[in-house]
């Protein structure tokens, strides 16, 4: 099927939507993304990925061409214009088109850019088994709270951990684990406590990390955001990753060493079911 997409306010077929070689989001990776899970056609967590949209412009400079409720509009009518039952939906704003230059243009016109992709988000095969990874050092830029399009080391890491017989990558930074490729990083220990990193600049401030933190203190799973280190990971109960699109995933084995009972675990299981009831719940 030849989706619908959007570029800067027009609605085109995917074929036909074409960026400049001068844009700034294919010559400096200057732009930024989010990504909204779409269930039965409604949108999951919108007014954070909204917020976190506008921070990360925000800290660029970069100015929002929607206001909020037309790009509110536009996530809808992409959603409609697909048909999209259940999948993602991808939204890229970059600085937009210029003569190649380090200093920032004065007068460019972002680009912003919408396209859609359907895949199953609630009944996801990979939450019965898990999930393994590898651990690879993070070799990311220091400003990973900003979600820009820089994933070319993301892309290696995951590609490394791949070869290595492994899902995914969790990235590590002075013995600690920052997060996953794409994914905010948790453990559970034998005490039943959530252990995940706090936020600062290390890490993307996850909208699915910060809903499921909050169901989990609303549910008596105590919270303890601390940096965690690779073992001990290794020798928590449970661990688990969590994203717009993956919800709650069980991590079960790490550099191959089995977590816990080398099964997924029942607080991630249980975490993943309140995100799902929840968030249906306040679905836009
Ligand atoms: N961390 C990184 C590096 C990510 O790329 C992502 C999602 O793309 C996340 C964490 C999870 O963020 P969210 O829950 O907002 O999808």
């Amino acid at each position: 099927m030849t989706r619908t997409v959007y570029l800067n306010g027009d609605w085109l077929l995917e074929t036909e939507a074409k960026v400049s070689i001068f844009d700034r989001g294919f010559l400096f990776a200057d732009a930024i993304y989010e990504v909204t899970a779409v269930i039965g056609g409604r949108l999951i967590d919108y007014p954070g990925h909204g917020a976190r949209l506008r921070r990360s412009l925000d800290e660029l400079a970069i100015p929002c061409p929607l206001s909020e409720e037309a790009l509110l509009a536009a996530h809808r009518e992409i959603v409609r214009r697909n048909g999209l039952d259940e999948g993602l939906i991808y939204l890229q704003i970059s600085r937009g088109t210029a003569d190649r230059d380090f200093a920032y243009p004065k007068e460019a016109e972002p680009t912003l850019v919408m396209f859609t992709q359907a895949k199953p988000v609630l009944d996801n095969p990979r939450t019965a088994t898990g999930i393994t990874v590898a651990t690879l050092p993070d070799w990311r830029w220091e400003r990973r709270d900003i979600k820009t399009v820089q994933l070319l080391y993301p892309s290696m890491a995951k590609m490394e951990a791949m070869q290595r017989g492994a899902d995914d990558a969790w990235l590590v930074e002075d013995g600690y684990v920052t997060e996953g490729s794409a994914a905010s990083a948790h453990i559970v220990t034998h005490e039943g406590v959530l252990v995940t990193r706090p936020l600062s600049h290390a890490i993307l401030h996850g909208i699915t990390r910060a809903n499921i933190l909050d169901l989990a203190r609303a549910d008596a799973i105590a919270v303890d955001e601390r940096p965690f280190t690779v073992e001990e990971a290794k020798g928590a109960a449970e661990a688990f990753i969590t994203s717009a699109t993956n919800f709650a995933m069980p991590v079960v084995s790490i550099d191959g060493t089995p977590i816990g009972t080398g099964r997924p675990g029942p607080i991630a299981a249980r975490l993943r079911t309140l995100y799902i009831e929840d968030r249906l719940a306040t679905a836009l």
